[in-house]
């Protein structure tokens, strides 16, 4: 049971500490993190030991290759993106994420584990000003065959296209209006993906070296290699929208727009916001449900 997107003006937090254990896919270190409730207006924070927090904002994005890479304060933190579509998800606005390494843990690769452990902690409303991000105007960043863009909508829906050369998967297309029970239902639960043929490459890269069957599927030459199979036939697709819209949580606000892009990656989604937030007049902060001011 997914409790509804909170009142108006109000805020969203946890009540009590959860704590999920795995290991680093791209270091494949043992990885932990404890959700823990946070002040009212804290935002989604990351602090590990004695070390000054890290808040999970655009502007503390260093790199958007293979994972999230959040960078300040002194120390980093990889693999941030599926915890943030989670939170985004189920609208929640203030947690402390207490990690013990530089990465979060992979899990099994998707969102669910940490859309579940997020439901086990008791999301909870809270008074305090929850302002969204009204897109007012068009943003659009890329080129041809890889392009991302923002446009007003009442509410967020998400229209991703991807399109690979393996014939296992070609080209496939997903749209959604998101709210905590469809994200579960339908996209939390979609994995990371990647090639065989890739994986010897990027490991001497220093990455993806904890990746297994276990946490990511896994496309051989004539398809997924993972002894069950894929969970939709349009699991990449899928889990492409959970990155889009962990990567749009940067914002710190509720996005309210509609977000569309054909083959994204994380730095396209966080070209996006950067490109929204420096076009003056693109973004409105204002409360939920607020009508455009009258220009002129
Ligand atoms: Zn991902």
């Amino acid at each position: 049971m997914i409790a509804g997107a909170p009142g108006p003006g109000q805020r969203r937090g946890l009540a009590r500490e959860v704590g999920v254990s795995g290991v680093a896919l791209h270091g494949g270190q043992a990885a932990r993190a404890r959700l823990r409730p946070a002040p009212v207006g804290s935002g989604r924070v990351f602090t590990w030991g004695d070390r000054p927090p890290l808040l999970a904002h655009i502007d503390a994005v260093e790199a958007g290759a293979y994972a999230t890479l959040l960078a300040g304060q002194g120390w980093r933190l990889r693999t941030v993106e599926h915890l943030l579509a989670a939170c985004a998800a189920l609208d929640i606005d203030d947690v402390e994420i207490a990690v013990d390494g530089d990465e979060l843990p992979v899990l099994d690769g998707s969102a669910g584990p940490w859309l579940r452990a997020l439901q086990a902690a008791g999301p909870v409303d809270r008074p305090g000003a929850r302002p969204c991000a009204h897109v007012r105007q068009p943003v659009t960043v890329g080129g041809p065959g890889r392009w991302a863009r923002l446009s007003p909508g009442p509410g967020l829906v998400i229209a991703i296209s991807t399109r690979f050369s393996h014939p296992a998967l070609g080209q496939q297309q997903l749209e959604i209006a998101i709210d905590g029970p469809r994200f579960a239902q339908e996209i939390a639960d979609a994995r990371t993906f990647g090639f065989l043929h890739e994986v010897e490459a990027l490991r001497a890269r220093g990455l993806v070296r904890g990746g297994s069957l276990d946490n990511a599927v896994v496309y051989g030459p004539d398809g997924p290699i993972n002894p069950g199979g894929l969970r939709w036939p349009d699991e990449v697709v899928r889990h492409k929208l959970l990155d889009v819209l962990g990567d749009l949580a940067l914002l710190g606000h509720p996005l309210v727009g509609r977000v569309e892009a054909e083959c994204p990656g994380h730095s396209l989604t966080h070209a996006l916001l950067r490109a929204a937030l420096a076009q003056p007049g693109a973004l409105e902060i204002a409360p939920p449900g607020c009508t455009p001011a009258p220009s002129g």
